[in-house]
Order: C-alpha cells, then sequence, then structure tokens
C-alpha cells in the first residue's frame, strides 16, 4: 500500500519509530488534529510496543506486557506500518521501508510526507569496544542472556561493562535474582559519579550488599573469549558478558543528509525541527538540542516523552495554521532500580545537575515503579485525549535567531 495518492489538502504526517518518542508523538498529533485533513502514519519494526525502561527485568526472564501497537494505535486512527526503515529522501519527501506481512515476508514500500516525525531512538552501542559483538551480549538481547543465567552453575563469572544508569540497573538485577554468581561492573570512570554524595553513598552500599564487585577507573582495551582486557594489561575474566556501555543511533539520518551530531543524533532547533530540514521533526534518543541552545538532553524515556509530545504540539500547530512555541522543559529526578526491592531516586535541577536530596531503598523503589507505570498509563491515556504534561522548569531555548523570530512575526501576521 502506499500513501502517494491524496487528495490536495491532506496532510500527510509520517512518524517513524514506535518506541516512547514515536507513540506519544502519533497519539498527541491525533489527539490535537481531530477534525483536520490529516493521515497519520507511525512505522515501526516491530509489532509490539517494548517498554525499553524494564528490559533489565527482562534479562532475568521477567517480560513487561508488550501491547501491539496496532492497537495502541488503531484506536486513536493513527495507521500503523510493521517494517524497518531503510531509507530516507528528503529532496522528495519519502521515506523507504521494507514492510512485514502476515507471513513475514517484506517487500519494499515508499511513503510519502509532507511532514515527518524521526523518532528512531538508540540501541547499546557495541562498536566502542573491539570483540564486543562478538564475546558480550546487548540487553536488547535479553532472551539470550535470561537463557544463560539460567544455566550458569554458581560462582560463575558475569562481567557488566559499563555503570551508567542501565549497567547499574542490569547488574543489581541480576545480582539479586542469581545470588549464587559472581556479578562485577568495570567502567572506565568512577560509578555514580553524576550523584550527590548521599546518593553515591547509598549507591555503593547496595552493591555491596548484593555483593557486585566494582573495578573502577579500568578502561578497557578489548574483549576476547572469556575475557575482558584492560588498557593497562590486566584482565578479567567472565563467563558471561553483558555490554551496557552507552547508546548508539540510527545511520539512517545521517545517511540521508541530515544535519546531525558526532553520535549522529539529529540536530533540531528549538522548535524541535532538523536544522537542515525543517519539515522534519525530531525527539528521542535520536535528537539533540543543536549547539548553542542552552541544555543538553540526556537520552531517557524522560526526555523522550517531552520532546515528542512538543513536536507533535508543534506539527498540530503548522496544520492548524498557527505559530510553533518553542520547547521548554527541566528535569526533577533520576531513577536506578537497584533490584527489585530498592531504588534511588536522586533529585536533580532542570539542567539535570544533582541537587542534595536522595530518596532510597524502598521508598525509592516505590517512587521508580510509579514512575514507569505513570508513563505507560500517560500513554494510553492519550488514546483518549492530550493529557500528558511535563515540568517546563526551564527555558530550555536559545534566544531566536534573526531568522526564526522573522518566521515566528510572518505566522503571527
Ligand atoms: C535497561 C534500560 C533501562 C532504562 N531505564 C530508564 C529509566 O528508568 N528512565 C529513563 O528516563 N530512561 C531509561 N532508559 C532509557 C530509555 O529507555 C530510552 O531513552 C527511551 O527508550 C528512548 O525512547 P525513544 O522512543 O527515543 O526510543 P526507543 O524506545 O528506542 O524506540 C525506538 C523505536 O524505533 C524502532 N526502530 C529503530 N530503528 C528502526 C528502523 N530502522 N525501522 C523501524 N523501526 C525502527 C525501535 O524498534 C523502537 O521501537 C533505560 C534504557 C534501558 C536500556
Amino acid at each position: 500500500m502506499s500513501n502517494n495518492h491524496v487528495s490536495t489538502n491532506l496532510v500527510r504526517i509520517v512518524i517513524l519509530g514506535g518506541g516512547y518518542a514515536g507513540v506519544m508523538a502519533a497519539l498527541r498529533l491525533a489527539n490535537r488534529t481531530r477534525g483536520e485533513s490529516v493521515q497519520i502514519t507511525l512505522v515501526n519494526g516491530r509489532d509490539t510496543f517494548i517498554e525499553r525502561t524494564r528490559l533489565h527485568e527482562a534479562t532475568v526472564g521477567n517480560h513487561p506486557p508488550a501491547p501491539p501497537l496496532s492497537t495502541m494505535l488503531g484506536e486513536a486512527g493513527i495507521h500503523f506500518v510493521h517494517g524497518w526503515v531503510k531509507g530516507l529522501d528528503p529532496a522528495r519527501r519519502t521515506v523507504q521501508i521494507d514492510a512485514i506481512q502476515a507471513d513475514r515476508a517484506s517487500h519494499p514500500q515508499t511513503l510519502a510526507y509532507d511532514k515527518l516525525i524521526y523518532a528512531l531512538g538508540s540501541f547499546t552501542a557495541l562498536s566502542g569496544l573491539p570483540g564486543a559483538a562478538e564475546y558480550a551480549l546487548p540487553v536488547e538481547r535479553h532472551d539470550a542472556i535470561a537463557t544463560r543465567l539460567a544455566q550458569l552453575p554458581s560462582g560463575a563469572r558475569v562481567l557488566v561493562i559499563g555503570a551508567g544508569l542501565t549497567g547499574l540497573e542490569v547488574a543489581t538485577e541480576i545480582a539479586e535474582r542469581y545470588p549464587h554468581l559472581a556479578v562485577a561492573m568495570v567502567t572506565g570512570s568512577k560509578v555514580g559519579q553524576d550523584l550527590a554524595p548521599a546518593g553515591q553513598r547509598y549507591l555503593r552500599n547496595a552493591l555491596r550488599k548484593l555483593g557486585v564487585e566494582v573495578h573502577e577507573q579500568t578502561r578497557l582495551a578489548r574483549l576476547e573469549d572469556g575475557m575482558a582486557i584492560a588498557a593497562n594489561g590486566a584482565t578479567l575474566p567472565f563467563d558471561l558478558s553483558i555490554m551496557s556501555a552507552g547508546f548508539a543511533v540510527s545511520k539512517l539520518a545521517r545517511e540521508a543528509g541530515l544535519a546531525v551530531n558526532g553520535r549522529g543524533q539529529v540536530l533540531v532547533d528549538p522548535y524541535l525541527r532538523s536544522v537542515s530540514q525543517p519539515a522534519i521533526y525530531a525527539a528521542g534518543d535520536a535528537a539533540t538540542m543543536e549547539e548553542g541552545c542552552p541544555v543538553t538532553l540526556r537520552m531517557a524515556c524522560a526526555t523522550a516523552l517531552p520532546m515528542s509530545a512538543h513536536a507533535a504540539e508543534n506539527v498540530a500547530r503548522t496544520v492548524r495554521g498557527i505559530a510553533e512555541e518553542p520547547f521548554r522543559f527541566g528535569y526533577f529526578v533520576r531513577c536506578i532500580s537497584l533490584g527489585r526491592r530498592a531504588a534511588l531516586v536522586q533529585f536533580v535541577d532542570a539542567a539535570d545537575r544533582p541537587r542534595r536530596w536522595v530518596l532510597t531503598g524502598r521508598v525509592g523503589m516505590w517512587v521508580k515503579e510509579n514512575i514507569l507505570r505513570w508513563v505507560m498509563s500517560s500513554l494510553h491515556g492519550e488514546k483518549r485525549r492530550a493529557t500528558y504534561m511535563w515540568p517546563q522548569l526551564q527555558s530550555t531555548v536559545a534566544p531566536l535567531r534573526e531568522t526564526q523570530t522573522t518566521e515566528l512575526q510572518q505566522a503571527q501576521g
């Protein structure tokens, strides 16, 4: 099927990616364009919604529900295309996809758009460490990790590479679920270095109680079969290694000629439009603010939802012929689960810098769990009404450039 033959006034809006950002964008758009002549299509490579913030739970076999995207979106009148995006042609305003049929066969398809929201998210980076692709499993391969963990004998060594929020959640989840395994983490920096002193103390104590051995300031040079080799020559043997040292993004934006940063994230202006292709908006892990904007965005669900809701609001504004608004946003907390019984909630300022206060233990877990549930209920709630709101604590916009000021003045008449 193609969406190329349309009546002249129909606005075709295509959303790439069906994670937090893509689904929120699609549902918010459906809410804000009711009664308008629009066609909203979302493309995703999987036909179910993956609650990625719970993937560490899946590594020990606890799978979160995975609702079908066709149901989540269909109820709001959004057309879902199950398929992998293969290319983007901003000049022709088309997207090439490999659409997946009910019998799992795939066939090439071209989708035309008037406005596009790029929300292809991220995945665990494997390319930064030689040997990682061969000898380590990323959290996305949670089923393979769960199978291996269940087979490992007592005393077997599990090495988690990376000690960011995800690495900490993976290591503690495994250590709690499999106390008979020897779980270790390795990081080139210090564990919890972005936390307030109270948070650091609590985190170190929690790791010690769970028996997680921590190798800090140990930069790995490569992985071999069963062995991590540090730059200083030290060796860390393992029976299973799990890669969790940062996120990478799809090459598609760069290949399509969009302005991207070094990592490949689409550079957006304060209105969340690509700085090089204003018909393309980007949100979530796949996007970042252009240089000069007074905010850095952390790759997080906590960022993906507000960005995507705002991008959708702006696309809807263009459909209704009113001026777009700059993105405002601020962080509030950072949450790290430490197994199923405890979590650390670090309060942060709007720019994501740690404040003094933390919540810990079961209280922390209660807060973290309720935030994750609230995220899902917000998405489901958007099927009916635009109810999701986010903290607009910080003016995240750079002073408007001259061209944008002119555009705004024109749009406002
Ligand atoms: C274990 C773990 C725990 C986390 N915990 C937290 C947390 O507590 N709080 C928090 O804020 N963040 C957390 N995060 C980070 C958070 O999950 C991500 O920042 C968030 O998922 C980003 O949302 P997104 O919609 O941009 O991307 P994603 O959720 O990655 O969604 C992108 C979608 O695009 C699809 N896609 C990608 N490429 C293609 C293609 N070529 N064609 C078609 N479809 C494609 C993917 O299949 C996916 O469905 C965690 C991450 C992990 C891994």
